[in-house]
């Protein structure tokens, strides 16, 4: 038996080999999801594929990158979860992660330290029920509901007082928005958390002193051993940004146009931008048009955005331990007051947390939620530097020696025409139009051919908005052509 299967194997893998019939596939982009797909279908034997990506390099949101002594990550940080979770089923065996632990402290904005039974307490509760929704009507926003969780907690703990409430809600409405890179937590479907998969186990997983680029090595077969690398890189043209794919013609050659003016051609594309991207282009993207039910899907999916700000510090000023993790802050009205009367400065309004870095003593990130990093994002580095310095020492001053930091670097993912934000999510907006990543998955058929076809985080119905949701949604279109020719064959 395991003969035959060997032999019909080989067989299989010759057909699809042979130049001459080997079926013409490019993947557009070279985030986690192509390079997943082209990989998949290298070790299928397909050999005729060709990724064209916009950027300078190779990984998308994936972008691990040198800051000072450390490499950071831009992009994507950390593994969630581990059960069923395909990135972590791929690096956890080569020993290159451990769990970060979530100890947080947290500061209101007179510079008062809370509780830390009352906030880690209140954190807990948070994070049960974001994990453990207990719905029995998922009509409207994830919000609502926490709101309602929480005014029953309220009642049971008398020592948190209506402006500590106010404060707490307003923080866990921006680590929402953070986890869903939404505006508000009112914007957020209560039905799509549902029907989101958490994997269970460690939740935020760490990859050391590596980054998170580690798993492109790992998909490529680069890594362990780079005597087995896959020829995906060496098939990956950079710099090349696709304008227009064109699939009318009846011979079922593609037509793929590039910016640089350069004209490709295909059996199959798979596309894998970001559904910001396919939002902003998806009129000029293809012809013939994408279906009806296609653009309301594009138009009714969320994607929003979330920034980091890395700072890099000659020595920790905080107590760096493998404990703690992090300083939340809670804002009064009168702060926000202020903060909000300038219109530069308002983007510290958004600041959720700043951050140890697992592995990198000497830096610190803060994360800013949707509003304000879509302002920080075009501020200059000198103005963020002194705005975050006054937002240290307001929260933390009374109780810290805080130094200048030496660099900082900050993400820049929605000015970027590649990419237009960070993740994708469902919002109440997306239940109104039905719009689902089922549907945005469907592969275009010409001729019971899947000519184009659909892969990227927010195509991934149960992880969308992750890395090991990306990956399985790449995987899933190789399969897609895989059984397809298996068929025809
Ligand atoms: C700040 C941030 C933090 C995150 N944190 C986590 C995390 O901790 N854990 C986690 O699991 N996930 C996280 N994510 C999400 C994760 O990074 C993404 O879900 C995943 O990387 C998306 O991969 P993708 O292949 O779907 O898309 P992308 O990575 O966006 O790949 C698409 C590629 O297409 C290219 N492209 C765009 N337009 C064109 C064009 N016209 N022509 C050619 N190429 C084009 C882009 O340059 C890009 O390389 C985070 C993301 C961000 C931005």
């Amino acid at each position: 038996m395991l003969l035959l299967v060997t032999c019909l194997f080989c067989l299989f893998n010759r057909v699809i080999s042979d130049a001459e019939n080997s079926p013409r596939i490019i993947i557009v982009g070279a985030g986690s999801s192509g390079i997943a797909a082209a990989s998949k279908l290298f070790e299928n034997g397909f050999d005729n594929i060709l990724i064209l990506e916009a950027e300078n390099r190779i990984g998308g949101r994936i972008h691990t990158t040198q800051f000072g002594e450390y490499l950071i990550d831009l992009g994507a940080q950390w593994v969630h979860g581990q059960v069923n979770n395909v990135a972590y089923e791929l690096a956890a065996p080569l020993d290159l992660l451990a769990n970060t632990t979530w100890q947080s402290i947290a500061y209101d904005s007179t510079g008062r330290k809370i509780d830390d039974t009352v906030f880690q307490d209140g954190i807990l509760f948070f994070l049960h029920n974001l994990t453990e929704l207990n719905v029995s009507d998922p009509s409207g926003s994830a919000g609502e509901y926490y709101e309602k969780q929480f005014s029953i907690y309220f009642k049971d703990h008398p020592e948190i007082n209506s402006t500590l409430q106010k404060g707490l809600l307003r923080l866990y409405n921006l680590i929402s928005c953070s986890l869903s890179a939404a505006d508000t937590w009112y914007d957020i479907s209560l039905k799509g958390d549902i029907e989101y998969e958490n994997c269970e186990g460690e939740l935020s997983i760490n990859w050391k002193k590596r980054g998170y680029s580690t798993i492109l090595d790992i998909l490529m077969k680069k890594f362990p051993d780079p005597s087995k690398e896959l020829p995906v890189v060496n098939n990956t043209i950079l710099n090349t940004e696709v304008i227009n794919i064109d699939y009318t013609a009846d011979n079922g050659s593609i037509k793929i146009r590039t910016l640089d003016a350069q004209e490709y051609l295909a059996d199959h594309v798979i596309m894998t931008t970001s559904l910001g991207v396919l939002k902003e282009n998806y009129e000029s993207l293809f012809n013939p048009p994408l279906s009806e039910s296609k653009i309301t899907t594009i138009k009714g999916l969320a994607f929003g955005t979330v920034c980091k700000i890395f700072m890099q510090f000659d020595e920790p000023w905080w107590e760096y331990n493998l404990e703690w993790r992090s300083f939340n802050f809670l804002f009064n009205e009168t702060y926000i007051n202020k903060l909000e009367s300038d219109e530069n400065k308002r983007w510290l309004a958004s600041a959720i947390a700043i951050c140890a870095v697992e592995d990198k003593p000497h830096l610190l990130a803060a994360w800013i939620a949707a509003k304000g990093c879509r302002l920080v994002e075009t501020l200059p580095d000198d103005m963020i530097l002194e705005h975050i310095m006054e937002l240290m020492h307001t929260f933390l001053g009374k109780d810290y020696n805080i130094t200048k930091p030496t660099a900082i670097m900050k993400t820049n993912w929605t000015q970027n025409k590649h990419f237009r934000g960070t993740y994708s999510f469902r919002s109440v907006d997306s239940e109104k139009v039905n719009a689902s990543a089922e549907i945005l998955s469907e592969p275009i058929m010409k001729n019971q051919t899947p000519v184009m076809l659909f892969a990227g985080e927010a195509t991934n119905k149960s992880h969308y908005g992750t890395v090991h949701g990306a990956i399985a949604s790449g995987w899933r279109e190789a399969d897609r052509l895989i059984k397809f020719y298996a068929k025809t064959s």
